[in-house]
């Protein structure tokens, strides 16, 4: 049955070619964090499947019983969430179907196309060393592939391995590496149960891609080599060959593969060290590696509308910091108010007031490019006075500058109409009557405002802390002419 629905298959093409929508899977392991390059494949594997009206999957491969914890599966699940990416249907846990995994091989032994291997580890050990003093590449061959089943010794250990072909050539035909040829001899048999009946990735993977009936394989393509010899037991089964995609992987500006010497590298680390919103990532990972025109900015239903694998480029790309940031601080500068103070409070501390943050967003997030620094820039309308001021600002703060604090007081609380014109026309007009430039009465006016260096706009600091705010912060910077004389 299965044979005849393969046949058709290869007969009528593929999904993507037919227009079938088909199915995709995403499958992370529980490394600790979802690494941005898994995230940018189960964003494509996503959007495929949305794109062609099909079914997306997600299956935790969670094998590795010492890695696989509870928090490492939560730190996936909580990431996928946060990006938005909704999978249908259940979460599959690899785990589960181990005793699946065991039977297919079972199936290969009983079909010929697999074989019980009593190789010890000495004995493989002993091969490989020889191959290395002949300076020959090490390859399985292992005696018992050929063995008839009577020889099997009785309650040895033995692994299962597939009988790899050894002449002819496989071809994948991925949709993004073009048509790829492996020679058969170069394929090994290798193991698809270890000595204790648990499975290799190898099999696992195979085995859970045809039973959730996955249609296409989208993934880094650090796995192109496995899919060779993933498609040995595919067809020793006789199931339908899954369509590849195999994306190039992420590299960081140096061009080397993106590790933890370049930064960040978990989802959850662009949320919560480097403030990064989902929508800013999202749009940023579909843009590394896939292209629309020289279009930057698409939301997530655009993407699901343009997105198909033909615009996923060969050559790795390069993520670019810059690039994020400014995403980042155009879907900042859309984003709602609220949203938006709700973000930050927690990051300013208990004194944040969210109705106070909502009604100075407009002004604050003109400028910030990620949530921390939206945070910092509102962190001043929350100081009590007095005003603890850093390094940098305390220094601008000298004798000649208290005094001018002294005299914009004095010309501030003369101001009726406290709204950004009329201030800046009175600052621009006292700065001129000085001989100064605007930045000399704008420097230490904003220290003592703020306490900072950096904040927004000088007449939005104004505005944002009322006047009764602003003049008591200034007084308590300012020192009158005739004190300082007395000095
Ligand atoms: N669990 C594998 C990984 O995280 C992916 C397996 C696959 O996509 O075939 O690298």
């Amino acid at each position: 049955m299965e044979r005849i629905k393969w046949v058709m298959a290869s007969v009528s093409g593929n999904a993507a070619e037919t227009g079938t929508p088909g199915v995709t899977r995403f499958a992370p392991s529980p490394t600790g964090f979802l690494h941005i390059g898994n995230a940018r494949t189960g964003l494509f594997s996503w959007l495929y499947a949305r794109h062609h009206g099909g079914k997306t999957l997600l299956r935790i491969e969670d094998t590795d019983k010492v890695r696989s914890t509870k928090e490492a599966i939560d730190v996936i699940l909580d990431g996928l969430n946060w990006l938005g990416l909704e999978f249908d249907g259940h979460t599959y846990y690899q785990s589960q179907f181990e005793a699946r995994h065991a039977e297919v091989a079972h199936e290969l032994i009983a079909s010929g196309a697999g074989y019980r291997c009593y190789l010890t580890q000495e004995e493989l050990a002993a091969r490989r060393e020889k191959a290395r003093e002949e300076k020959k590449p090490f390859r399985i061959e292992s005696e018992w592939r050929d063995a008839d089943p009577s020889t099997w010794p009785e309650g040895q250990d033995y692994v299962v391995r597939i009988k790899a072909p050894r002449d002819g050539e496989t071809v994948i035909e991925d949709l993004v590496q073009g048509k790829v040829t492996v020679k058969n001899s170069e394929l090994d048999d290798f193991v698809l149960l270890r000595s204790d009946g648990t499975p290799t990735y190898m099999l696992a993977v195979v085995v859970d891609d045809h039973d959730m009936g996955v249609t296409h394989i989208i993934r880094g393509d650090d796995h192109l080599n496995n899919a060779f010899r993933q498609l040995t037991i595919i067809k020793a089964m006789g199931w339908p060959e899954p369509r590849y995609a195999h994306i190039p992987l992420i590299h960081g500006q140096d061009g080397a593969k993106l590790s933890k010497r370049h930064g960040a590298m978990g989802v959850n680390d662009y949320r919560d060290e480097l403030g990064i919103l989902p929508e800013a990532l999202l749009n940023y990972l579909l843009r590394l590696g896939w292209g629309h025109g020289d279009r930057e900015e698409f939301t997530k239903d655009e993407a699901v509308e343009m997105f198909d694998i033909s615009g996923v480029g060969k050559s790795p790309s390069r993520f670019d910091m810059k690039k994020l940031l400014s995403l980042n601080g155009h879907y900042i500068r859309e984003a709602d108010n609220a949203r938006l103070a709700a973000l930050i409070a927690p990051r300013i501390g208990p004194k944040a007031d969210i109705d106070t943050l909502v009604a100075a967003m407009p002004v604050l997030k003109t400028r910030a490019r990620d949530i921390n620094e939206l945070a910092d820039g509102a962190a001043f309308l929350f100081k009590s006075r007095p005003l603890e001021l850093t390094a940098q600002a305390q220094a601008l703060l000298d004798s000649d500058a208290q005094l001018l604090l002294w005299r914009i007081s004095a010309r501030l609380a003369a101001e009726n109409d406290w709204t950004s014109g009329p201030l800046e026309a009175s600052l621009k007009a006292m700065a001129e009557e000085l001989g100064l430039g605007l930045g000399k009465l704008a420097q230490p006016l904003r220290a003592a405002l703020t306490g900072q260096t950096t904040s927004p706009g000088i007449f939005d600091v104004l505005v944002l802390l009322g006047k009764e705010e602003s003049l008591a912060r200034i007084d308590a910077q300012a020192v009158p002419g005739d004190q300082i004389a007395e000095l």
